[in-house]
């Protein structure tokens, strides 16, 4: 099949060369220049594993190509796959202006009948609708568009993986040609489709990345009763994730959600709700409860070390999760924020999100090539994201490294026991404090 993919980011380019992948002909256009040259000459502009081998091989045997000209992208398409961003407006609400131009171009060069475009970018109930009137209205009056969504549920960090071994891919369309030529073309992936309507399609999105938020969040404020109750919430949630009715995943306490997908799609449901006049009381609770987490470290930080003004503080991870150079709406930034407002100097250490938070924070916090020059010297340490190449430090090393061996350890990245051994003090989430300075926590296993 002959395939355009609009937007080459995190989604469109993973699901490009993917659909290459599995025998397809791909073109990924994407409006910005420098991306598109970085793609023909064979390099990703985003960190994900194993993306860059796969993107080389696919254009190698001329199933990939990149351009600018839509006129390229749209002439022997039989699917577009629409995956721009769909960024929060400051109300919360999701910006489909970058959709709306997509549209409205592919709607002015296509020139044969038929072609199906499909909406993968995540997008508010009602939107695919707009995205076929916005083609009709730039096209000539005689062109027939099939439109369809096909919300995509990959992971930054595991994309690939996931594309292949997803749990379901979901596909609203408004009739079952439309729905037999979709699933024939991601028949390869060998992946449970469903079937339905444009509306539920679109819902099932937003509804999904709710729950997982709202897991998160109910995780965390059950850390947050373990650490006043002297309960560990490791053996809490591996107790609950036991009963198969709630299940493991999403049970990992820490400080909070972020990415370029569940702040802003959480914030456009309840946007979405309240245009209908309905007030998503539970969302709004999952939201507050995971601003209020994000920062938990700094204001333990506050009550350990009283005064934070010119001390140094170390930070190892900045990408929102690991395996992924992605920091938007990360935790390591809000706590970046606080901490230097507070006056510490910060130096921060991640293995491949350097580049995209120095265009973020600029001069502000000093940027470390290693972890261990981000740990020596510090009277503090926060860990915001657990990086294997963390999670295999031992923490007296840490301690030896440190001025004052003082860590809080937003992800769980080590064992009470560990932390016992060492004269480090150890805070991290829904867990006892190891304390060294004040002796050990009574709690503690
Ligand atoms: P992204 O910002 O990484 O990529 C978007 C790309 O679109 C960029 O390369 C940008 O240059 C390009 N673009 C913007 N405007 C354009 C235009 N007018 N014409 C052509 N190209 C244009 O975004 P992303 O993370 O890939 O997300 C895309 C959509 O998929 C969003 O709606 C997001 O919510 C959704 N989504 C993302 C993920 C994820 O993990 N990132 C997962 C599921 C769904």
């Amino acid at each position: 099949m002959n395939i355009s993919v609009i937007g080459a980011g995190y989604v469109g380019l993973v699901t490009g060369t993917c659909l290459a992948e599995i025998g397809h002909h791909v073109i990924c256009l994407d409006a910005n220049r420098e991306k598109v040259d970085m793609l023909k000459n064979g390099h990703s502009p985003i960190y994900e594993p194993g993306l860059e081998r796969l993107l080389q091989k696919n254009a190698g045997s001329g199933h990939l190509s990149f351009t600018t000209d839509y006129q390229v992208a749209c002439d022997k398409a039989e699917v577009i796959i629409i995956a721009v961003g769909t960024p929060s407006r400051p109300d919360g609400s999701a910006d489909l202006s970058a959709l709306q131009d997509v549209a409205e171009k592919i709607g002015s060069h296509i020139r044969k009948n038929g072609t199906i475009v499909v909406t993968k970018s995540t997008v508010p109930v009602g939107t695919n609708r707009k995205v076929k009137s916005w083609l009709e209205a730039h096209s000539s009056p005689a062109r027939r568009f099939m439109i369809a969504s096909n919300p995509e549920f990959l992971r930054e960090g595991s994309a690939i993986h996931d594309t292949f071994n997803g749990d379901r891919i979901v596909i609203g369309t408004e009739d079952d040609d439309t729905a037999r030529k979709l699933e024939e073309m991601v028949a390869p992936f060998e992946v449970p489709i469903l079937h339905t309507s444009i509306e539920s399609a679109e819902m099932i999105k937003y509804s999904s990345n709710a729950f997982l938020a709202t897991k998160i969040s109910f995780i965390n404020e059950i850390a947050n009763l373990c650490e006043k109750l002297g309960a560990n919430v490791e053996d809490v949630a591996k107790g609950m994730g036991m009963d198969n009715r709630i299940g493991p995943s999403f049970l990992q306490a820490g400080i909070g959600y972020g990415g370029s997908c569940f702040p802003k799609d959480t914030n456009a449901l309840v946007q979405i709700a309240g245009e209908i006049e309905h007030e998503f009381d539970l969302l709004e609770a999952v939201i507050h409860v995971n601003a209020k987490q994000q920062v938990k470290l700094v204001q333990k930080a506050k009550e350990v070390v009283k005064d934070l003004k010119g001390k140094r503080a170390g930070m190892l991870g900045l990408s929102f999760k690991p395996n992924t150079d992605d920091i938007r709406e990360a935790a390591s930034l809000e706590m970046i924020k606080q901490l230097l407002e507070e006056g510490a100097e910060v130096t921060v250490y991640d293995p491949v999100a350097r580049e995209n938070a120095k265009s973020i924070l600029g001069s502000k916090v000093t940027f470390a090539d290693n972890c261990f020059d981000a740990i020596e010297d510090q009277d503090m340490l926060f860990i915001a994201t657990e990086w294997e190449e963390f999670k295999v430090l031992r923490l007296k090393t840490i301690s030896r490294l440190m001025k004052t061996p003082i860590v809080f350890d937003g992800r769980n990245c080590f064992s009470l026991e560990e932390a016992k051994s060492t004269t480090i003090d150890y805070y991290s989430i829904g867990r006892p404090p190891v304390l060294h300075s004040t002796l050990k926590t009574p709690h503690s296993k």
